[in-house]
């Protein structure tokens, strides 16, 4: 019989698109998810993404199991635990996707040389971005530093390769006995119990390889068309919602490229916007692969020098929803009861955070961590630094949102004020961006007191954006 191969599973969780798994399709293989709560360097996922990932296991486990393999889940250090996996089974191969964390990319290495020693091939594939990061450089070899000139080069270097299509049957390898010990789904203890919490993340999403591709048909059927325009209004169904399913490698961005290629018809402009969205996601990671730090130093090192402030008070309102601007507040909650929240309404709530609260980014950085089921490496402290001003390409430091004219301009009616926040429910669209503004009388008919049923504003926007300029321009001198 001929030796089997193991296939590692990580940040892919998918059968469509999946080289990893491709290789191994036509001879018995075992295939493993290896939960690394031990290795150093390792961020621990935060609490919706342990939500998520329980819940896409069970469905990718569901689908292998389906073709004839069987998903198996280790727990422990990674490094250890697949070389030792791999010669109790005779295994002559051991594949994996690519990752590009710092820590990552050290225990792949060591898993690689492990292997060597043991006489067991190790191959590696690129399935979790569009292009390697090493692949899109300047002329010099360099990094870019400016998503445009990034962007450019990555369309110029052609045609992206064609996703591949799932494998219709596996096989599955037996389990060795000279083999570490597996555990269970229900081991690892992923979904939260006491309390349960995650009862508006499982109405909101359907974690797996299904939902994914049902969230990018229902994109492309309904929503592609308006994208460039409607993009970044919060009150309707108009992005795609796949973050969560690219974080988790359940679609891959091939796949979601060469649907939107092919929808391209008369949504030239709004096909463009969407690929340069996923340009975005590569940017991230190709920051972070060059800096690997991204979550926990400012990328221009002259913002390590600015003074942030300790404000517990206003950390606790803003992560609650409660700082008296019901853009903010709406976003937050959205947050916290979904595991998602809108582009737009992220950037409005890390600005809020950052500059008419002083409080460090990081700060921000590690709540959305533990709170977004997309909670990214790449994607959401790029994002973070971005709005802070310390990133790559990042917003100009003076630029400082102001909350009620944001709602006005993308929330116009308060749809989305309203769904998040009830007790603000049946205040006019007139004053629903500042509520303390209102008239007694609308504020009366509407039910709200503020103060009381609503918070006063936490600071004030004139007074928080003059102390904030101040601050930033003596860090640009
Ligand atoms: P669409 O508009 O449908 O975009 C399609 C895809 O493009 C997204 O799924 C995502 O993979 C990618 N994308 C879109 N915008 C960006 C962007 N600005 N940067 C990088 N990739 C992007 N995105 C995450 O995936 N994970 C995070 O942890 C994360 N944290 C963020 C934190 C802050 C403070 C901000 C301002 C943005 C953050 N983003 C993050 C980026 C963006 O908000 C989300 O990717 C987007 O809202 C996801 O919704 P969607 O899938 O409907 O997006």
């Amino acid at each position: 019989m001929s030796s089997p191969a193991l296939v590692w599973l990580r940040d892919d969780l998918r059968l469509d698109d999946q080289p990893a798994i491709a290789a191994a399709a036509d001879r018995s293989a075992l295939f493993v998810y290896v939960y690394d709560d031990a290795s150093p360097g390792l961020r621990p996922l935060g609490g919706a993404s342990r939500w998520w990932l329980a819940k896409s296991l069970a469905a990718l486990r569901h689908e292998i199991a389906a073709r004839g393999g069987r998903l198996d889940i280790l727990r422990g250090p990674a490094g250890e635990l697949i070389p030792e996996l791999a010669r109790g089974a005779g295994a002559s191969h051991v594949y994996w996707t690519r990752r590009y964390g710092a820590a990552e990319i050290e225990i792949d290495k060591g898993v690689k040389a492990a292997l060597a020693d043991a006489g067991i091939a190790a191959k590696s594939f690129n399935g979790q971005l569009l292009r390697e990061p090493w692949e899109v450089r300047t002329e010099a070899g360099g990094a870019f530093q400016v998503f445009t000139a990034f962007w450019r080069r990555h369309r110029a270097l052609g045609a992206y390769a064609a996703p591949l299509r799932a494998p219709e049957r596996l096989h599955a390898a037996r389990w060795p006995s000279e083999a570490p010990r597996r555990v269970s789904l229900e081991d690892l203890a992923l979904t939260p119990l006491k309390p349960d919490w995650s009862g508006g993340l499982a109405e909101t999403w359907r974690p797996g390889e299904e939902g994914a591709r049902a969230r990018l048909d229902r994109f492309v059927s309904e929503a592609l068309e308006d994208y460039a325009e409607a993009r970044d209004r919060p009150d309707g169904r108009n992005t795609s919602m796949l973050s969560p399913h690219l974080r988790f490698g359940e679609i891959s961005p091939r796949r979601v490229a060469a649907a939107i290629e092919a929808a391209r018809g008369d949504a030239e402009g709004a096909a463009d916007k969407y690929l340069a969205e996923l340009g975005w996601r590569e940017f991230s990671y190709s920051l972070l692969y060059d800096f690997p730090d991204l979550a926990k130093r400012a990328w221009r090192a002259r913002f390590e020098n600015f003074a942030y402030r300790e404000d517990r008070a206003g950390l606790r309102a803003w992560a609650r929803g409660r700082t008296g601007y019901p853009l903010v507040d709406a976003g937050m909650r959205e947050l916290w009861a979904t595991g998602y929240m809108h582009n737009r309404v992220r950037m409005i709530a890390a600005s809020f955070l950052i500059k008419h609260l002083l409080i460090d980014w990081r700060r921000g950085e590690s709540w959305f961590w533990d709170t977004l089921c997309d909670a990214d490496p790449a994607n959401n402290a790029a994002s973070w630094q971005w709005v802070a001003g310390s990133g790559a390409d990042a917003a100009p430091y003076f630029r400082i949102f102001n909350p009620v004219l944001q709602g006005q301009r993308f929330d116009p009616e308060g749809a989305y004020v309203r769904r998040w926040i009830p007790e603000l429910a049946r205040l006019e669209a007139a004053h629903i961006h500042s509520p303390w503004l209102a008239p007694s009388d609308a504020l009366a008919r509407a039910g709200v007191t503020i103060g009381r049923t609503y918070p006063e504003p936490i600071v004030d926007h004139a007074f928080a954006r003059r102390r904030a300029l101040e601050k930033l321009a003596a860090i640009k001198a």
